[in-house]
């Protein structure tokens, strides 16, 4: 190996400790690592998507028979409380793996469409080609299933796939490279790029085929400014400043519940935890008790039974610090939490619900990533829907009432890739749904269909048999023009009048 490898240190967010190293891809590999990609192409896109499937079955055995020793290294590397690493990380992989088994063939064989009588004699139908080699840039919050679950579809779809996983969990990405090597996905089918930014923009510039991105709205913008120049689609999976609506009419004890697991796990550092909290005025203040009631029930830690863990990305702190410092300096109140001056040093925040804030305040406009809370109240529909529309995000939402007509009528208004009604952020958990952003939240969907049609070029095929001389649209035009208004007007106007139709489709035929 000629260059020299830098090396990452892996502390655990959570206790301080050296936990691993892991040695960085250096970035004079970049073309390499293309260049197996094709060559890999060549074979892994001329598999029948059921071969491809036999692949996947062998990971999901290998990720079912390691599921604890995974959640140890996901909680270890993130911070997370390990019954989060599992119930928010592996299985949602593992259900994604499922999905695609199941309907992978399906959703990517060619599919019939209806040919126009226009197009008489004619087949139609979609056919869906693997793009090529595509790049996978994923973030740490959950580091396993946003690599996975895009590696796994784009591969379903016949690609080949290079991840380059987040440099702040990065044992998890080498958990995943040593699961698909265990898999035995063929040479260069998938390949793993370790390291910070830098390399993450080595891989941008080296022109893949598709690329795949999660993280911040900061990065997502300068990765598809790259992408323009050489036009390389791409899906972006951005961040929110997700809207929890609490009508007065809702089972206000489980909204509660709901209130603080949606805003609190992971620490808050989720794209769709709850990051504003409409509360509708006449239940405020009973509302605002049983939240804080339910918030001082929590456990921060690290053992098996606490509920919240610590921070995983310490700058995220300071952006925390900073939206509160902000938000109190205009006259916000705290409700729990501390304010940020008494914050200890290590990576465990206060839980912290603050109210008297309002639209103008970052910690309302900006996504926070982080365990703080504002609440708000309202007093009609149309202001709430207008305050949740109210930000340049647009991910996730939800909607707490038991009046169902009003739970959609609401979803309904919301400018947001998803929205739940009386339970938070779990849409993200039915692969038959397509997930992504509205607004700056992101550029495009997966999961569902479209999460393996994406990664295909979609290819309309026309098939005519070939038998007849000529058809009715060729040279000569001669004297087919009166010919063509008058089928035309046959054909588009209310009620067809198909005598008239063929008449003057056998006198064009018969200029040929
Ligand atoms: P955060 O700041 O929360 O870590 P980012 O959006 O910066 O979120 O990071 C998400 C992923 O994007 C990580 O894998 C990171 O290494 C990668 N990344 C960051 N900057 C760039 C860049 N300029 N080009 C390509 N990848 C990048």
């Amino acid at each position: 190996m000629g260059a020299t490898q830098e090396k990452l240190i892996v502390i655990a967010p959570a206790t301080g400790k050296q936990i691993g190293e892991i040695l960085e891809t250096p970035i004079s590999q970049v073309d390499s690592f293309y260049q197996n990609g094709k060559t890999a192409f060549l074979q892994w896109s001329n598999l029948d998507v059921s071969d491809r499937a036999k692949y996947l079955l062998k990971l999901k055995a290998i990720i079912v028979e390691q599921m604890e020793e995974i959640a140890k290294i996901i909680a270890e590397d993130t911070g997370k409380v390990v019954t989060e690493a599992l119930v928010a990380d592996i299985m949602p992989t593992l259900d994604g793996i499922d999905h695609i088994i199941k309907h992978g063939e399906k959703i990517l064989q060619r599919q019939k469409v209806k040919t126009p009588i226009l197009l008489i004699g004619k087949k139609s139908f979609i056919e869906y080609m693997p793009r090529g080699v595509v790049l996978i840039i994923s973030p740490w919050n959950y580091p396993m299933q946003l690599a996975m679950i895009p590696m796994i579809s784009a591969l379903a779809a016949g690609n080949t796939v290079i991840l380059k996983p987040s440099e702040v969990t990065p044992l998890v990405g080498k958990c995943i490279e040593d699961i698909f090597v265990k898999a035995g996905f063929p040479e260069g089918v998938v390949q793993v790029a370790h390291g910070s930014k830098e390399v993450g923009a080595a891989f941008t510039n080296g022109k893949p085929d598709y690329i795949f991105f999660t993280g911040s709205v900061r990065t997502g913008k300068i990765i598809q400014q790259v992408a323009a120049k050489d036009l390389i689609p791409t899906t972006l999976e951005l961040g929110g400043k997700d809207p929890m609506i609490v009508f007065a009419d809702a089972h206000l004890e489980r909204a509660a519940k709901g209130a603080a697991w949606a805003a609190f796990t992971n620490s808050g550092q989720v794209c769709m935890s709850a990051e504003r909290l409409y509360v509708e005025k006449n239940i405020y203040p009973q509302f605002l008790t049983l939240l804080k009631k339910e918030i001082m029930d929590l456990k921060q830690g690290t053992d098996v039974d606490s509920d919240v863990g610590s921070m995983t990305f310490r700058s995220q702190i300071q952006i925390c610090k900073d939206q509160l410092d902000d938000a109190l300096r205009k006259g916000a109140r705290l409700e729990t939490g501390l304010s940020p001056e008494k914050w200890e040093n290590g990576m465990f925040l206060p839980l912290t619900v603050v109210t008297n804030v309002n639209h103008q305040m970052k910690i309302i406009q900006e996504e926070s990533f982080g365990p703080l809370l504002p609440v708000i109240p309202f007093e009609s529909e149309e202001e709430v829907i207008s305050l949740a529309n109210d930000t340049v995000y647009g991910l996730n939402a939800s909607v707490w009432t038991k009046d169902k007509e009003k739970a959609r009528r609401v979803a309904s208004k919301l400018v947001s890739g998803a929205v739940v009604i009386n339970d938070a952020i779990i849409s993200i958990a039915n692969h038959g749904l397509p997930f992504g952003g509205a607004k700056q939240s992101g550029i495009g969907r997966y999961h569902g269909d479209a999460g393996l049609r994406i990664f295909c070029h979609e290819k309309a095929i026309v098939e005519d048999n070939g038998r007849k001389k000529s058809e009715i649209h060729w040279y000569p035009y001669k004297e087919k023009y009166p010919l063509f208004l008058q089928l035309f007007k046959s054909y588009f106007q209310t009620k067809r009048d198909w005598v008239r139709f063929a008449q003057y489709y056998l006198r064009i035929l018969k200029k040929n």
